[in-house]
């Protein structure tokens, strides 16, 4: 997919841009330079004063008249505050609200319906599914995969694996976290496959890491539910190892997995969540679906939806299948047509809705430490608001108190409702709360 990004305003209405960027091209996106060129423009608008309302307005228009077939997404400022006029204006097809801002990509893709598969498989879905920011960094500590999925290009695109020593990685870490970086996310193609060209594995690097450094929050990437290495599961004893896991399981059918090459079935995927579940209780698990893979049927469909059921996600990133030049599936037969595809990608979207709300509800009145991320947005009301994520990857928006900034700071957070839109916690500070960590300025 083509996406042009256009914003007005403010310093941040940029800065958000550039993480969009990124996402979509991570994605398998590409940012193209004009309106024209696009399948996507996304505008990101400013009400900071009337001049800029009539900017924004003159944006919309403009952008329709130059390409009448693009999707347009508005998001800002301008659509926050006025969300019926700048959806009543000509060619916009999706609004995005402040609040929702960091999921704009998903969001879009999602609502506009425009999911595809990413070009390469574990590794952008860790990108699109972490916000970054100036307090949360990606480490990749390994490339390449040994396996041979058959969506999959990683192998053809990346080649063999290779890992960079845990001395880099320790290294990079302190750095980071020098330089003001209170949350690192160890990323991978294959994750799990850490080490086996260097004699050691992903437990003796996370093991490392926390003992090396003093990043106060480490996180996994996607990882692949197999080979995990022995005794994975203590290491979520150290409270600095978030206790979250990004599994990709891809389908719900044996038979569509064997079709897939993958090497983890049903019955083991569901043995590892019970490992995990029990050795981390408040384990939030997240995975990856590919809806629509050439020769799934109705039969098919149906079980995997109720597998994915029984086995519970707290959030699923879902792809449509689409075919890539170069895998095997490509040439398989019994590609899925596209309406049936868009249906079960709408069933499972509204199945993830329902999971995600339950394991919300579980959070409610627990306290947790809460990585707020940068300054506040303005939500509906005109009230500020920080988000941040607690420490199970759960998003949680707060009041922003008059008297103090908690920007980057990891905060004692007590979980009150779930927001109207049903897509983060409201939290507020606990009565125990004290700054666990400062931010320092980045450098
Ligand atoms: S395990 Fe499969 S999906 Fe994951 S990177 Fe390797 S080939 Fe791709």
């Amino acid at each position: 997919m083509q996406v042009h990004l256009k914003t007005l305003g403010c310093r941040l209405n940029e800065a958000e841009l550039e993480t969009w960027a990124h996402a979509f091209q991570a994605d398998g996106d590409r940012i193209v330079g004009s309106t024209r060129e696009a399948d996507v423009v996304v505008l990101n608008s400013c009400a900071v004063t009337h001049e800029a309302v009539r900017k924004s307005r003159q944006a919309i228009r403009r952008i329709h008249r130059e390409n009448p077939t693009a999707k347009l997404v508005v998001s800002g400022c301008y659509a926050t505050l006025n969300p019926e006029e700048a959806a009543r204006s000509l060619g916009v097809d999706l609004i995005i609200d402040n609040r929702d801002k960091t999921r704009l990509v998903e969001l879009t893709k999602a609502r506009l319906n425009i999911e595809n598969m990413p070009s390469l498989s574990t590794e952008p879905a860790a990108v699109a599914l972490f916000s970054r920011g100036r307090q949360r960094a990606f480490v990749k500590v390994q490339d390449g995969c040994r396996y041979r999925c058959t969506f999959c290009i990683v192998t053809v695109a990346r080649g063999e694996e290779r890992s960079r020593t845990i001395e880099e990685v320790v290294n990079e870490v302190n750095r980071l976290y020098e330089q003001g970086i209170l949350e690192v996310i160890l990323t991978g193609v294959h994750l799990g496959g850490y080490g086996s060209d260097l004699g050691t594995d992903l437990s003796r690097l996370i093991t490392a890491v926390l003992s090396k450094t003093d990043i106060p929050r480490l996180r996994l990437g996607s990882l692949e539910p197999w080979e995990l290495p022995e005794s994975f599961f203590r290491l979520f004893e150290n409270p600095r190892f978030m206790p979250h896991l990004h599994l990709p399981l891809q389908s719900g059918s044996d038979r569509i997995l064997r079709r897939m090459a993958r090497r983890c079935n049903t019955a083991d995927f569901a043995g590892l969540i019970e490992q995990a579940r029990d050795a981390v209780p408040d384990i939030n698990v997240t995975t990856d679906i590919i809806v629509g893979f050439p020769g799934e049927t109705e039969n098919d469909w149906e079980s995997a939806l109720s597998y994915i059921e029984r086995i519970g996600f707290g959030h699923i990133h879902i792809f449509s299948y689409s075919v890539r030049e170069g895998t095997k599936a490509a040439g398989m037969p019994d590609q899925v047509p596209a309406a049936v595809k868009k249906q079960r990608s709408r069933q499972l979207h509204e199945l993830a809705y329902v999971m995600k709300q339950e394991r919300m509800k579980a959070g409610l009145g627990w306290t947790f430490q809460v990585l707020v991320e940068g300054r506040p947005s303005i939500d509906a009301d005109g009230s500020p608001l920080y988000f941040g994520y607690t420490p199970n990857y759960m998003r949680v928006a707060l009041p922003a108190p008059e008297d103090q900034s908690l920007e980057n700071q990891i905060r004692t957070v007590r979980l009150k409702s779930i927001s109207e839109c049903g897509s983060y916690l409201l939290g507020a500070l606990s009565d125990s709360d004290e700054a666990v960590s400062s931010f320092l300025p980045m450098t």
